[in-house]
């Protein structure tokens, strides 16, 4: 038998499939509209797509991961011993957890925030200290005081999921400096490319101040890769060796780095992807305004309003075709998550929401 930690894990519940939910309606999937697992609309990058053709032409050779672990460290301004490629940004996580986590080791993380960082946690016997949230989002002083001598890693989505909510950059500092320089902490940056670069700051700097300092990133999101599965983690070379040590050798394909590496310099398809997100938020929150709902303002591709019956309203909008994210499973019952899509998809999500609120 499993030991009982593993046995105490909720499973993830990802975004119901479009296939399964036209199957289940009879209708087409070109009817089905999903904005429920913060993808890109827009699709991937061309110049990825073009990558990963010829990248077929390869696939009988295992992967190399050195061509796209030296573009990152270029462009971050770190050294290739620096980053640790994962398998989605979820694998980096994992893999944190398995080099500094173990029974007898306890983890820190916020009320709401991302569902991996509890299941990483409790993977490995460690302890999860969750933390109440301060109006949605991570409360940075709560958590500090939170941190026992046992803690080994402190888990921070910035931008996080499911709320949306964004801790500037300052207080983030502060807090490291307030960190013990044994616990790990962990800067979860998934949705760092759609804030405004004005908003911006480069925290993978602060690695040389922080060697305790793990920023993660994906392909998932802006980048348009989420199928690929491919994220990194920008760390100190103490850490990221040892993160490199728990890490399966082959753990990113062939086509995945290839397109990775090509997104990486896509700059036109990243600014597109931008704007889209960034005009789409402004037409789904004036329209959830219009209907009289409220949201937590979000600086991500996603948005979280509150639904009220949000389990009966999510069943209806399913019945219209559309998947949106019920969230109870983070604490928030009453809220639905929706994804930032395409103009039309947006209005068909507002439409549909309208008809069944
Ligand atoms: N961190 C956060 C905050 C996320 O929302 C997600 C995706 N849902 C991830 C990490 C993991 O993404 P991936 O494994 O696709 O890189």
């Amino acid at each position: 038998q499993a030991p009982s930690y593993i046995r105490a894990i909720s499973p993830y519940q990802p975004g119901k499939p479009i296939t399964e939910l036209a199957r289940e309606m009879g209708l087409p999937v070109e009817r089905i509209v999903k904005l429920a697992s913060n993808e890109n609309p827009l699709g991937m990058s061309p110049r990825a797509r073009a990558a990963v053709a010829q990248a077929i032409g390869g696939i009988e050779r295992y992967p190399d991961q050195f061509e796209l672990i030296a573009a990152l460290a270029e462009r971050l301004g770190l050294g290739y011993d620096q980053i640790v490629l994962g398998n989605g940004s979820n694998d980096v996580l994992d893999l944190t957890a398995r080099a500094f986590l173990a029974p007898g080791r306890s983890a820190v993380f916020s009320r709401h925030a991302f569902a991996v960082y509890p299941l990483a946690t409790q993977t490995v016997g460690a302890e999860c200290i969750e933390v109440p949230a301060r109006q949605f989002g991570h409360d940075l002083d709560a958590m500090a005081a939170a941190i026992r001598p046992d803690t080994r890693v402190v888990w921070i989505a910035n931008p996080n999921n499911p709320t949306g909510t964004f801790l500037p950059y300052p207080e983030l500092r502060a807090f490291l400096g307030r960190v013990p320089g044994d616990v790990v902490v962990v800067l979860d940056e998934a949705y760092n490319e759609y804030l405004p670069p004005t908003q911006r700051v480069d925290a993978v700097a602060w690695l040389k101040e922080f060697p305790n300092l793990v920023v993660t990133r994906t392909f998932s999101k802006i980048y348009g890769l989420a199928g690929l599965r491919v994220g990194f983690a920008a760390a100190s070379p103490e850490v990221a060796d040892l993160l490199n040590r728990v890490r399966q050798p082959f753990n990113v394909n062939n086509l995945a780095l290839a397109a990775a590496h090509a997104a990486l310099d896509d700059h036109l398809f990243l600014a597109e992807s931008y704007e889209l997100n960034r005009v789409g938020l402004e037409q789904i929150v004036a329209g959830l305004k219009r209907l009289g709902l409220e949201h937590i303002p979000s600086h991500g591709n996603f948005v979280t309003f509150r639904a009220g019956d949000a389990a009966g309203i999510n069943k209806r909008l399913l019945q219209q075709g559309i998947i949106v994210r019920p969230i109870a499973g983070y604490g928030m019952p009453e809220h639905l998550r929706v994804t930032i899509g395409l103009e039309r998809e947006n209005a068909r999500f507002l439409e549909a929401l309208e008809k069944v609120l």
